[in-house]
């Protein structure tokens, strides 16, 4: 080989040389850097001990720290005594997670869940169940190729539904003069969309906003969605986190399924189980019958198939192990509430202490704090040693202190 590669090298003339130092991606441009992993680099640069980081949307400690749930440590140990192997998954996933994620989203009493009539798939978190439903909408939806998502909205939607093929367009959703629901604005965007389109709806706990519409507002938006035939696509990644309860969380969704709609949900376990970096979460679809949703799983297999073959392991099991064993499930339901709880409190004396330092009401970026540029916080970065400074800062910043 290298006999013959020598020579050529030597003989090779000039034009020939220049062409081959020239890359095949000489042309592709930088792209811009994601808009919260970016922040956490900033904050990472950043050498003053007062630094707060808001921007990537993972629960911490009352020290600031990542937090490991203890149902999640027991449900490890559980698995690593019972010597697992690393064999693959089936393609749709881990049936004992699958079947306790969806119960724990529909509810034990859920019809379609009771009649098997829920078409499910694990799948990697929240994101990768908003992709395999993108693409099945994509594939499958009858009616049109559009979503409509919330104005704001997580900024992840836009691209995931995009790279899926699906065109996306806008609700409106939040009213900055109020600082809560455009309920008006949102209603009436139900109803001048065309029939029969696909809308997401943020089951609860919005993400970037914090705003949820009432029990009360849910009804009327469900009425609305049956009445123009709208096909509701639920993102729940934050069961439990909004009120500590995942029942109370789920109300959205199970009041549209109880009303009789067909609807499509994306689950994520990264929040509600500190299971970030597992990815872990499932995609479902209610059916008419367990025919049907035969035939959909058996799509939905289609679809994974050729994206990643078949879902991650070591996190469906410890889900799996926390959902199906009583004793744990009660230790978990009680971590979900303690952390919703810690943040709920956050976002009280956040708000106290903005009240009691005569802050105008609009929100600015400066000092050590990094979070994204639309202004949204993750409110579990905020703890009893930061959120004095944070306060202090917004306030000095939005009076033109700074
Ligand atoms: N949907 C919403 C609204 C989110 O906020 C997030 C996470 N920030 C996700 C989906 C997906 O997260 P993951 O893929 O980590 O489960």
């Amino acid at each position: 080989m290298q006999a013959i590669a020598r020579p050529l090298a030597r003989a090779a003339p000039r034009q020939v040389r220049a062409a081959a130092a020239l890359s095949t991606w000489a042309n592709v441009p930088a792209g811009p850097p994601d808009p919260i992993l970016g922040v956490t680099e900033a904050f990472k640069a950043d050498q003053d001990s007062r630094k707060i980081n808001l921007g990537v949307g993972a629960y911490r400690d009352g020290n600031g720290k990542p937090y490991v749930l203890s149902s999640v440590k027991k449900a490890e140990e559980f698995l690593t005594a019972n010597n697992p192997d690393k064999e693959y998954l089936p393609i749709s996933g881990l049936p004992e997670f699958t079947k306790a994620a969806a119960k724990l989203a529909y509810g034990a009493d859920s019809k379609p869940l009771n009649d098997s009539a829920v078409a499910v798939v694990q799948s990697i978190s929240g994101t990768g169940a908003l992709r395999i439903g993108g693409a099945f909408f994509h594939k499958f939806f009858p009616h049109s190729k559009a979503i409509y998502i919330p104005n704001p909205s997580w900024g992840n939607h836009t691209a995931v539904f995009r790279d899926s093929g699906l065109e996306v367009k806008q609700y409106r959703y939040f009213d900055k003069k109020t600082v809560g629901l455009d309920f008006q604005g949102l209603k009436e965007d139900l109803r001048s969309i065309p029939t029969n389109s696909l809308v997401l709806l943020h089951a609860c706990a919005h993400n970037p906003t914090g705003v949820d519409p009432t029990p009360e507002q849910w009804k009327e938006i469900s009425d609305i969605i049956k009445e123009k035939s709208l096909f509701p696509f639920f993102d729940m990644a934050y069961q439990g986190f909004a009120s500590g309860d995942t029942t109370r969380d789920a109300f959205a969704l199970r009041h549209f399924v109880s009303e009789g709609h067909q609807v499509a949900l994306s689950q994520s376990f990264a929040k509600n189980m500190g299971l970030y970096g597992e990815r872990v979460g499932a995609f479902s679809v209610t059916c008419a019958d367990e025919g049907e949703k035969k035939r959909l799983e058996s799509q939905l297999k289609i679809i994974v198939r050729p994206m990643y073959s078949n879902p991650p392991l070591h996190g469906a099991r410890i889900a799996s192990t926390i959902l199906n064993s009583p004793e744990l499930y009660t230790e978990w339901e009680d971590e979900v509430k303690g952390m919703a709880n810690r943040i709920i409190s956050m976002r009280d004396r956040l708000y106290d202490n903005l009240v009691s330092l005569k802050t105008p009401a609009s929100v600015a970026q400066k000092a050590h704090i990094y979070m994204t540029a639309d202004g949204r916080i993750s409110m579990a970065g905020l703890n009893g040693h930061n959120v004095d400074y944070f306060s202090e800062s917004v306030s000095k910043a939005v009076k033109g202190e700074l």
